[in-house]
C-alpha cells in the first residue's frame, strides 16, 4: 500500500471517530467485592453457573508497596513469594475458586499455546492456555498487556491469553481460538470473549517499527494506531511518510491501540462481535486500580486474569 493511501486512510477513520458519539462505559462489566478485593467481571460470562472467572485489581492484598498493602499476583522482586501465595489464594476465594487448581504460565511474549487437562505441579512456559477440565483454573498476568478470557457457551471450554505487542502481533487471540477448535470442536459463534483491563490507545507509546511490523500483518492495522502529538509537529501524518533516511527528521512515536487489535483479530475468526466485551479502563491511567508497568516500572505488581469450570 502506497504512503499516501495508508495516510488517507488514517484522516478519514480519524474523520470518523471524532464525528461518532462517545462511546458510554461498557455496561457488560461489573464489580465484585469480597474479602477486602475489587474483582471485575462480565456478565455474560457470570451468568453461567459452572464457570469462574474474574480480573484482579491492586486493591486488597498483603504485599507492601511504600503505604499501602496490595494485591500483587506474580512472583517480582520487590515482593516475597509467601505474599504472592497468599495474594493469590486470596483472589481465587473473591472468585469463588477456591477448590479449582491455579494452572499460571511462564509467559514469554510468544505465541504459545497450551492444553492443560490439569493444573501443572510447576508453571510451565506458554502465553495462552485453554482447557474443557472442571477443575483447572487458566491464569495469566499483566501489568499493561492485554489480559483475554474466551468460553465456549456450549461445548463449555476455556482459555486465558496475554498478549502484548508481540503476542498480538502473532495472533495469540485468534491462536487460541484455534486451539479451542481444535481439541474441543469449539465454534467461534459459541464463543463470549472478554478483553480486560490494559495500557490504552491514550497511553501506549511505541516506535514507529512496531506500526510497520503491523501494517505488514493487519489489512485494518491503521485503526489500531493514532499520532502521538507533543502539539509541535509540522506534518500530522509525518510518520506514515516513507522518506529516504536523512530527508527529514527520525519518525515520531505512535500510540497503538492493543484492545482495538486484539478485537479485531477476535472478529476475524468468526467470534460476534456482540459476544466481545472491552473493559474500557487503562493501566497508565489509573494507578489508583491498576498496576502499570510502564508507569511504576520494576515497583509494578501483577494483576492477574483467571477463568475455569466448576468441579
Ligand atoms: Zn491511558
Amino acid at each position: 500500500m502506497a504512503p499516501t493511501q495508508l495516510q488517507d486512510i488514517v484522516s478519514q477513520r480519524r474523520a470518523e471517530r471524532s464525528a461518532a458519539p462517545r462511546k458510554p462505559a461498557p455496561h457488560n462489566w461489573l464489580e465484585r467485592r469480597a474479602g477486602g478485593l475489587r474483582v471485575l467481571q462480565v456478565a455474560a460470562f457470570a451468568k453461567l453457573p459452572w464457570l469462574v472467572h474474574g480480573f484482579s485489581t491492586r486493591e486488597g492484598g498483603v504485599s507492601p508497596l511504600g503505604a499501602e498493602k496490595v494485591l500483587n499476583l506474580g512472583f517480582t522482586d520487590w515482593d516475597a513469594r509467601k505474599n504472592v501465595s497468599q495474594n493469590r489464594q486470596l483472589f481465587q476465594s473473591a472468585l469463588g475458586a477456591k477448590t479449582l487448581s491455579l494452572a499460571p504460565l511462564k509467559q514469554l511474549h510468544s505465541d504459545l499455546v497450551r492444553l492443560f487437562e490439569y493444573a501443572p505441579q510447576e508453571a510451565e512456559h506458554g502465553d495462552a492456555a485453554v482447557t474443557n477440565r472442571p477443575g483447572v483454573l487458566l491464569a495469566v498476568q499483566t501489568a499493561d498487556c492485554v489480559p483475554i478470557l474466551l468460553v465456549d457457551r456450549k461445548k463449555r471450554a476455556v482459555a486465558a491469553i496475554h498478549a502484548g505487542w508481540r503476542g498480538t502481533l502473532r495472533r495469540i487471540a485468534a491462536k487460541a481460538v484455534g486451539h479451542m477448535h481444535m481439541h474441543f470442536g469449539s465454534t467461534p459463534a459459541d464463543i463470549l470473549a472478554a478483553i480486560g483491563p490494559a495500557i490504552g490507545g491514550c497511553c501506549y507509546q511505541v516506535g514507529t517499527e512496531i506500526a510497520a511490523d503491523f501494517l505488514s500483518q493487519f489489512a485494518d492495522a491503521p485503526d489500531f494506531f493514532d499520532e502521538f502529538r507533543t502539539g509541535d509537529e509540522p506534518n500530522p501524518v509525518q510518520w506514515l511518510n516513507q522518506m529516504p533516511p536523512g530527508h527529514q527528521p527520525p519518525p515520531k512515536n505512535v500510540l497503538l491501540d492493543l484492545h482495538k487489535a486484539n478485537h479485531s483479530q477476535l472478529r476475524a475468526t468468526g467470534v460476534a462481535d456482540k459476544n466481545i466485551f472491552i473493559s474500557n479502563l487503562c493501566t497508565a491511567c489509573r494507578p489508583d486500580l491498576l498496576f502499570s508497568y510502564r508507569k511504576q516500572g520494576a515497583k509494578s505488581g501483577r494483576m492477574m486474569a483467571a477463568i475455569g469450570i466448576r468441579i
